[in-house]
């Protein structure tokens, strides 16, 4: 099973760090490890100082395949949800300034959490899919496929003509505006339209 992340997908979270809107699709991988599993509890790493959630959809992959056109990405998903994709923010600063992979603050282990999938044909039946997170109860992050730079589609497709697609892979497609702090004791609640789909505390 491989996690496959975007990057920079909404041009509104590209901004708030500070990056270019991108071109094409920014993907770097999570290992197997990353996930965390279910009724596991989490705790805040020993290696960094700013521990960034970074709240997403993510897509399963239902259909080996490889070399895909967009028109055909489609039947290669079929299962939806919102995750994390926790970040180590000071030491993904550290490793861009020095032009450094991203894995010691993205891939490490338990740095990906994932809410009940749901069918996706369900889901985007009703129209664009939002999608939210609450922080201690506060709504922090609130996001639309719509305002996707690169639609399921277009990221399933790209994706595929690097590496193959496998069933039970999963795609984080990018995360909103919104990327903050959280502290141990905080408590992270994700939503697909109104739907709690995991809560996590940080311990
Ligand atoms: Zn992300």
């Amino acid at each position: 099973m491989k996690i496959f992340c975007v990057g920079r997908n909404y041009a509104d979270h590209a901004k708030e760090l500070g990056n270019a809107v991108p071109e094409e699709p920014v993907i770097f991988m999570k290992p197997k490890s990353a996930l965390l599993p279910a009724q596991t509890p989490f705790h805040y790493p020993a290696f960094t100082n700013e521990l960034h959630y970074e709240v997403e959809l993510v897509l399963q992959v239902c259909k080996n395949g490889r070399y895909l056109p967009a028109d055909q990405a489609h039947k290669y998903y079929d299962q939806l949800t919102v995750g994390i994709d926790f970040t180590a923010r000071d030491l993904q600063a550290e490793l861009k300034k020095k032009g450094l992979p991203w894995e010691k603050a993205k891939a490490w282990d338990q740095s990906a959490i994932l809410g009940t999938f749901k069918p996706f044909a369900v889901q985007a039946s009703a129209g664009p899919i939002v999608f939210s997170l609450q922080k201690n109860g506060q709504t922090v992050q609130a996001g639309n496929s719509q305002d996707m730079i690169f639609s399921f589609d277009h990221l399933v497709a790209h994706i595929s003509q690097y590496f193959s697609l496998n069933i039970g892979d999963l795609i984080y497609t990018g995360t909103p505006a919104g990327v903050g702090e959280c502290v141990v004791g905080d408590v992270l609640t994700g939503f697909l339209g109104d739907e709690k789909m995991f809560e996590l505390e940080i311990k």
